[in-house]
Parts: C-alpha cells; sequence; structure tokens
C-alpha cells in the first residue's frame, strides 16, 4: 500500500481505502480568535485529495513555494458507510474509527488567498498536508470528549479539549453528507484549537488523541 494507493490503518488490522477529506475551518472559538476571525454561521469546509494524507512516522517535505507552514492538530472522524443525508441522531452510525491528525497549512499563501478571495486548495491541500495517526475503532475510542495536544520538538503548543467545538461530531456529519454526501474511507478533520504556529525543516511533531492515539511527523 504505497502512497499512490493510501488506506487508513485500524489499529485492529483493518484497512480502509483513504477517500475525500473534509476539513472543518474555525470550529474552536479561540483558534477563530487567534486569526482575527469569527466563528461562522455555517460550518466552513474546504477538501484535501487522499494524495495529501501521509501515515504516521512520514517525513513530509515542506513545499518550495511556501515559507510559512502551520501544524493545525485535529480529532479526525473516519467514515465507515455510505450516506446521502444522514439526521444527528444517527451520524455515528456512519463513523468506522477516530484518529489524531495534521491539517499542514502554507499560511502564507492562505493569507493572500483571504485577501484575494481566493480558494484555499494551494494553501491547504498539497502532497503531504494530511498526516493521520492509525484509526481507533470506534468501539474502542467512543464518542469523546477526548483531549488533543500538539508538540513541536517536545514543547507543548496544542492542547484543548473536543468539548469545545463549536459544532459537534454529528452536527458535522450531518451537513458534510447532506451537502456533498459521504463515501465510506472519506474523512473529515473538526478543526484546531487555539496555538497553531510554524513548523522547519528538522522538527518532530508529535500529536495525541486523549491516550487513544498518536502522530509522529518529521519535517525536511
Ligand atoms: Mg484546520
Amino acid at each position: 500500500m504505497s502512497n499512490a494507493d493510501p488506506h487508513w490503518h485500524f489499529t485492529n488490522g483493518a484497512t480502509l481505502r483513504v477517500g475525500t477529506l473534509y476539513c472543518i475551518g474555525r470550529n474552536y472559538a479561540e483558534h477563530a480568535k487567534e486569526m482575527n476571525a469569527e466563528v461562522p454561521a455555517d460550518p466552513i469546509v474546504f477538501l484535501k485529495p487522499p494524495t495529501a494524507y501521509r501515515k504516521s512516522g512520514s517525513v513530509v517535505s515542506l513545499p518550495s513555494w511556501t515559507k510559512n507552514v502551520h501544524h493545525e492538530v485535529e480529532c479526525v472522524v473516519v467514515v465507515g458507510a455510505d450516506a446521502d443525508q444522514v439526521s444527528e441522531e444517527h451520524a455515528w452510525d456512519l463513523v468506522a474509527g477516530i484518529a489524531v491528525g495534521l491539517d499542514l497549512t502554507a499560511r502564507d499563501i492562505q493569507t493572500e488567498a483571504k485577501r484575494l478571495g481566493s480558494p484555499w486548495a494551494v494553501a491547504k491541500a498539497w502532497s503531504g498536508s494530511a498526516p493521520v495517526s492509525n484509526v481507533v475503532p470506534l468501539e474502542t475510542a467512543g464518542h469523546g470528549p477526548w483531549q488533543l495536544q500538539c508538540s513541536v520538538n517536545g514543547s507543548v503548543t496544542q492542547n484543548d479539549t473536543t468539548n469545545n467545538m463549536e459544532r459537534s461530531v454529528p452536527q458535522l456529519i450531518r451537513f458534510i453528507a447532506n451537502v456533498f454526501g459521504l463515501r465510506a474511507g472519506d474523512a473529515i478533520f473538526t478543526g484546531t484549537p487555539a496555538g497553531v504556529g510554524p513548523v522547519s525543516a528538522g522538527d518532530v511533531v508529535q500529536c495525541s488523541l486523549s491516550s487513544i492515539a498518536e502522530l509522529t511527523v518529521r519535517f525536511a
């Protein structure tokens, strides 16, 4: 399973082909504040292709065309069934498992895109921009809340509970399924808490979701 055909790796040995990665912007009020932005009325959604995915332990090459890549640690919900519509009440039925991931962001490119009113695709969806841990099956992970943590070279930069999400996992699943349709293998990056910051070549970033999932990425 090379990166040409990326798969989720579950802690019970199961695998699932990586589909579309749906990412939510500004889902924690304190992060919206640090970006000088408001929590919007409807979720901000942007997409990453399967080629953005990397497994834990990967070395991510920082693109030459950005001078400022930020880490954003996020709880990642991996979808295990197809649905074109779902209620919040039945949303968890679609979830195969939970993981911790990084929504790596070329902040300089994103800031310019915001200024111009242009899409965020280049800033957000480049090859290697979505490292994700092994996936914990839902029956083991439960429904949360979980503690999200990110450290750079051993110093903690982000540390918050998923309880502080402005929109819950079922609310996000209902919204995305009803707008786009969800398929097994798709995943939702549920937004980042405050404390985002830059990474450089040589840095080691470690992320955790409570004590159930861990992600390590080296940058080159
Ligand atoms: Mg994010």
